[in-house]
């Protein structure tokens, strides 16, 4: 495992993410113990140190796990991120009291505003909560050693928060080849360098769907490197970004860690004719891709009809790429696209800006048809 120095620390450039532990079959916000784990065991013995969750991952139970896992562990031989976020509660106080028992630990190495955007600044900045002030006495305690945000946020957004305060220690924000193009994260990026703010990254295969890309696209990267990874490709990409700190990566498994953390023993950024292929990869990519959910879940607690709206999603994409007919068949009827109440409620919680409503509606019918 290759680190780099933050303040004296030496902090692993790849990170376990705490939003994509295994979960019991039948419930997502359940986490499943004996996997999970394996998980956190195997990303320690490969040299991993970060790990960073959030009291929105299924329900609290992913800070609730890491907090079990990482117990055997002594304290400082790892660093433990969490964040708030405005939109699951505005009581910070309340919130950061139960992740610090929730985590097992009496202090917070990062710390961050969670879900920065559109919708969450004015309250992030709201002068009566002064969630930032509150965050600053923890600090002054011991009690959080560093503070960041992560954000979603459109550059101009981006911009304006840190025209506010832009003493932040560090930023987390989605990156990927994908979206250094589609969602501005070269802007992001650029913007956080000009203000010297360290750069976490998350969402580095887009949820998946950059190790695993379609025929046509993965047979250009074939063609230059026929044995790589498809995953290796993001994460070259990654490590050509000097400003980059952390990498953090979602694994579920025992060999996703493993195969992830072999890529972070070197530092193997891109080159010239690399970086074109990839280029070449990513436009073909983005032709066939549907609807970009990432399966983050953020959108799930928000639906008055409970509808499992990833899963949804994946059916559509699904039946658009390959064109045949999603197993609907499976669900029952009350978790059907078709009783989706157009209510809009989980647009404002998603981080790709999905019009859900109308994938919704469409998901439906084409069910028809
Ligand atoms: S628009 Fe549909 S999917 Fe979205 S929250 Fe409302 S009912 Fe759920
Ligand atoms: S629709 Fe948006 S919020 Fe919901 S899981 Fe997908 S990316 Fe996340």
């Amino acid at each position: 495992m290759r680190y780099k120095q933050f303040k004296g620390h030496d902090v692993s450039t790849l990170g376990l993410g705490g939003l994509r532990f295994p979960t019991a079959p039948s419930d997502p916000n359940t986490i499943d113990r004996i996997e999970g784990q394996k998980v956190v065991d195997t990303a320690i013995s490969c040299g991993i140190n970060c790990f960073d969750t959030a009291h929105s991952y299924q329900n609290e139970d992913s800070e609730r796990f890491l907090g079990e896992a990482l117990s055997k562990y002594p304290r400082d031989s790892y660093y433990l991120s969490t964040k708030f976020y405005v939109e699951y509660s505005d009581d910070i106080e309340a919130t950061f009291e139960a992740q610090l028992k929730r985590c097992q630990t009496d202090y917070f190495d990062f710390y961050m505003l969670h879900c920065l955007d559109e919708n969450t600044i004015t309250a992030y900045m709201d002068k009566k909560h002064d969630y930032l002030g509150y965050l600053l006495r923890q600090k002054e305690k011991g009690r959080i050693r560093n503070i960041g945000f992560s954000s979603h946020a459109a550059p101009e957004t981006l911009k304006r928060f840190l025209d506010w305060h832009d003493q932040f220690d560090m930023a987390l924000i989605q990156l990927n080849y994908l979206d250094w193009i589609m969602l501005e994260a070269r802007r992001q990026y650029e913007i956080l360098v000009e203000h010297g703010i360290p750069v976490w990254v998350m969402e580095p295969m887009k949820g998946g769907s950059l190790s695993t890309l379609n025929k046509e696209a993965a047979a250009v990267l074939k063609a230059v490197a026929p044995k790589r990874s498809l995953s290796s490709w993001g994460f070259q990409f990654l490590q050509g970004l000097s400003e980059v700190q952390v990498v953090l990566s979602g694994m579920s498994t025992v060999s996703q860690v493993m195969e992830n953390a072999a890529i972070f023993d070197a530092c193997n950024p891109l080159n010239n004719q690399e970086r074109a292929a990839l280029s070449r990869a990513a436009a073909i990519f983005m032709e066939t891709m549907g609807v970009p959910c990432t399966s983050c879940r953020y959108c799930c607690s928000a639906c008055p009809a409970d509808l499992d709206i990833p899963l949804l999603i994946k059916g559509y994409n699904e039946q658009k790429i390959s064109g045949s007919t999603w197993k609907i068949a499976n669900l029952s009827e009350a978790k059907s696209p078709t009783t989706c109440l157009s209510c809009g409620s989980c647009v404002k919680r998603c981080p790709q800006k999905i019009d859900i409503p109308q994938v919704m509606k469409r998901f439906s019918m084409e069910m028809e048809v």
